[in-house]
């Protein structure tokens, strides 16, 4: 079966890829603008900067000093290869197939016989091998060297790649397994893709060798550097931690494969550890967005409350390493509120990353750009992760590729199956076959509108021979929900809907979900933005942009009345604002509420979905919207 994760147990199973498909709507139209033009993009970017030829030079023994990219761009070749796998299989595309061999062939000429592979280290007057743990980012190419694998396994079989791929791994067990050296590195990543390769081989060792890497972590294992060791998470075994703290993506990636293992292993001390972090780090230290990352400095969480507007991090690869992590946690305990997380971050992260063509992105994910940024030139490597504009390529590109593999393989994250039915966790329209014990089919078609509307029909498409249970999530935020099903409707609470019988093709099972726009307010520990309001609609948080305003000087100023409500939008809402103007002050502090010189009265302030923020140019923007109080008006 093929699917990017497969766990052995769990409270629910994934399903294959070739079981669920996208047959319309948002994420279908991102898959499509994925497969035609985000892959190609990103062949050609790396093809441009010498980082496929890296793979030649190691071959031809040309190795020199001035090799372009970071020591992790090989990573980079790997998550393209798994994203072409995943397309390949989604719809037997041809040119997907031949990069993915043009690829392999390539990547294959520069592994040594030792089954070491790098462009980095190792040859000519590179530094050797695994001189530099903390940063030379080794063994994290490895693992997505594996992923790559796992997802070409898992869709075609054996092959080149795979091969490769297993001598890479056995080489990683023969230097760092049992009486070899013991270090980890400094980028967790080794980990997970290690797991995952066990577990698609069927190879305990790979697992057992994930377990070690995991165990070493946290006892003071790297060097220190000036970041601190909680920066990779070597600070605190991963068992004592009670919060996701250091460098976000490291800490996501590290958890993820810690889950993995959990899993395999019936380790549920590992596994309540994992839960209680995310519990902790969703409740304290995650935006409104699904975002993670609160500081530059280092890519990393910052303390608890500490969540910072227009100083957000968000990386788009944090988006996806929280959805690696919580999909994970939702096959193993099948609780909502995984699910709920994941969609927060599919539609306000991920979705935010790519422009609407495919072919620039989103590195840093903000939620207040206080000027506009400057439109990127589609020719020109970005070196900045912020900026706010969306950029083709970056000098660390991490992110582009992590987007394209995730899309790619979109479907599978939709539904799952246990032994008595199917579990909808995520809506868009498709459709779903799964076969269940006794010789029970459960097949339906989800036919919505979503997010834009908040109907959802799931038809049924195959007579059922007994009963099975068709479970529904209702969101965390859709309080009111309604499910009906045989003429009769009910309310549904947040969490899990089921349905149990024995359905017959034609049937159909509706859900209303309310998506009308609605006021969300912070926790007032959240300081930077207390006093202030957001708006989201459905999954979607919504944001004001400049643009829509006399200029960044509005944004700035802007109140919004939450008394008036909130009216319906062409794209989203319209909330009640007033623009005042403040004089100019020589001092910002004064020794009384600060009064405006005026403002041009109550306007019907435009709010759109985040994830298309600055997709009609550049733009201020902002999510969280200051409350007029007192009311102006009353004053
Ligand atoms: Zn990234």
């Amino acid at each position: 079966m093929s699917s990017p994760v497969l766990p052995s147990h769990g409270r629910v199973r994934p399903l294959g890829l070739a079981q669920v498909s996208l047959t319309g709507g948002f994420w279908h139209e991102r898959q499509a603008v994925n497969a035609s033009a985000t892959l190609a993009h990103c062949e050609s970017w790396m093809e441009r900067l010498g980082w496929l030829a890296n793979f030649d030079r190691v071959a031809d023994g040309t190795t020199g000093p001035d090799r372009p990219g970071w020591p992790f761009s090989d990573s980079e070749v790997y998550k393209l290869m798994e994203a072409l796998a995943w397309e390949t299989a989604r719809t037997g595309d041809q040119e997907a197939e031949a990069a993915f061999k043009r690829l392999t062939a390539r990547v294959a000429r520069a592994q040594d016989r030792d089954g070491y592979l790098n462009t980095c280290f190792g040859h000519g007057d590179q530094p050797p091998r695994y001189s530099d743990l903390e940063g030379g980012h080794e063994l994290y190419n490895t693992g997505h060297l594996l992923q790559a694998a796992v997802a070409r396994l898992r869709t075609h079989g054996e092959d080149d790649l795979v091969r490769l791929a297993r001598r890479a791994a056995d080489h990683v067990c023969r230097t760092f397994g049992p009486g070899g050296r013991a270090g980890i590195c400094g980028h967790p990543e080794i980990e997970v893709g290690l797991a995952e390769f066990g577990r698609a081989l069927g190879e305990e060792r790979y697992v057992e060798q994930a377990r070690l890497f995991l165990d070493r972590r946290g006892h003071g294992t790297l060097r220190d550097i000036p970041l601190g060791r909680a920066y990779f998470q070597d600070d605190l075994p991963i068992r004592e931690a009670r919060v996701w703290r250091g460098h976000a993506v490291r800490a996501l990636y590290l958890t993820a494969a810690a889950v993995d293992v959990a899993v395999e292993r019936g380790d549920d001390e590992l596994l309540h550890a994992v839960e209680r972090q995310w519990e902790r780090s969703v409740a304290r230290r995650t935006y409104i967005t699904g975002g993670m990352g609160s500081r530059h400095q280092d890519e990393g969480f910052g303390e608890d409350w500490e969540l910072p507007p227009d100083r957000a991090y968000c990386e788009t690869c944090a988006g996806v390493a929280s959805i690696m992590v919580s999909w994970r946690l939702l096959l193993a305990t099948g609780d909502a509120r995984y699910a709920d997380l994941i969609e927060r971050t599919l539609y306000n992260v991920v979705a935010a990353s790519p422009s609407p063509d495919g072919r620039a992105f989103f590195y840093a994910n903000p939620l207040h750009q206080r000027t506009p940024g400057r439109a990127a030139d589609p020719d020109e490597v970005s070196p900045r992760a912020e900026g706010g504009t969306r950029a083709a390529w970056f000098d660390v590109s991490c992110c582009p590729t992590n987007v394209a593999r995730t899309l790619a393989s979109l479907h599978g994250y939709l539904a799952t199956s246990d032994d008595d039915g199917l579990q909808l966790h995520q809506y868009a329209p498709c459709a779903i076959g799964a076969e269940l014990p006794d010789g029970r089919r459960a097949a339906v078609e989800v036919e919505t509108g979503y997010p834009r509307t908040g109907t959802v029909r799931v038809r049924i498409t195959a007579d059922a021979t007994a009963p099975w249970t068709l479970t529904l999530r209702v969101p965390a935020w859709a309080a009111g929900a309604t499910l009906t099903d045989e003429g009769r409707t009910r309310e549904v609470a947040p969490g899990l809907a089921e349905v149990r019988r024995a359905f017959r093709a034609g049937d159909v099972v509706t859900l209303d979900l309310p998506v009308e726009p609605r006021f969300t307010w912070p926790d007032p520990r959240i300081d930077a933005v207390r006093g202030c309001v957001a708006v989201e609609r459905g999954p979607e948080v919504l944001c004001a942009e400049s643009r829509d305003l006399p200029g960044p000087a509005a944004l700035d100023a802007l109140v919004i009345d939450t008394r008036a409500g909130l009216k319906p939008g062409d794209d989203g809402a319209l909330a009640r604002a007033l623009l005042p103007a403040h004089p100019g002050r020589a001092w910002p502090y004064l020794t009384h509420r600060a009064d405006p010189a005026g403002d041009a009265g109550w306007i019907d302030l435009p709010l759109r979905p985040y994830r298309s923020w600055a997709q009609r140019g550049p733009t201020g923007m902002r999510v969280w919207l200051p409350v007029s109080t007192p009311h102006p008006e009353g004053e």
